[in-house]
């Protein structure tokens, strides 16, 4: 059988782009992000692909869904953005931190001892009585760039049920 050339030239690019997400797919400090299908997301992905960080799309709204890395452990001790559900309502605080997650958490409950609505978890607590499920905090994406985890947590953000933004440090 005899294929035109240009077909051929066009199998070999195909190869190659395949190959060269394949070698991404591998790369450990690559950071993926998976959004639901709709128009506000379809911006931020875009926006994200310029950040060199993979975007996926996905049907449903649950944020569990909404947003994996491919790394999936214990991960308290890493940084990036974070989730800390609500132990009442189906609400989640989202924040980003430079520091171990489980510092962050530290700092999160201190407030809260101190009854400081300054946080948005303690003001959460206090306009509606909930409080967070702290064991259930976790890093959603891993991501030391400062830059790039305050863009992945305005899409997490934009893109999950929370109680309100807050930036940590
Ligand atoms: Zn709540």
């Amino acid at each position: 059988m005899k294929y035109a050339k240009h077909m051929l030239s066009s199998a070999r690019r195909h190869a190659r782009a395949i190959r060269e997400l394949a070698t991404a797919e591998k790369s450990s400090d690559m950071t993926r992000i998976i959004l639901p299908n709709n128009n506000t997301c379809n911006n931020i992905a875009r926006f994200l692909r310029n950040l060199a960080t993979e975007v996926a799309f996905k049907t449903s709204q649950t944020l569990g869904d909404l947003v994996r890395h491919k790394v999936r452990t214990s991960n308290t001790g890493e940084r990036g953005v974070y989730s800390i559900p609500c132990r009442v309502c189906d609400k989640v605080y989202i924040g980003e931190t430079g520091r171990e997650l489980k510092e962050r958490i530290k700092e999160h409950k201190y407030a809260m001892s101190r009854y400081n609505t300054n946080n948005t978890c303690v003001a959460h607590r206090s306009h509606t009585g909930h409080v967070m499920k702290w064991e259930n905090a976790k890093i959603l994406n891993k991501e030391a760039d400062l830059k790039r985890r305050k863009c992945l947590e305005a899409a997490v953000i934009i893109c999950s049920s929370t109680i309100a933004k807050h930036s940590g440090s």
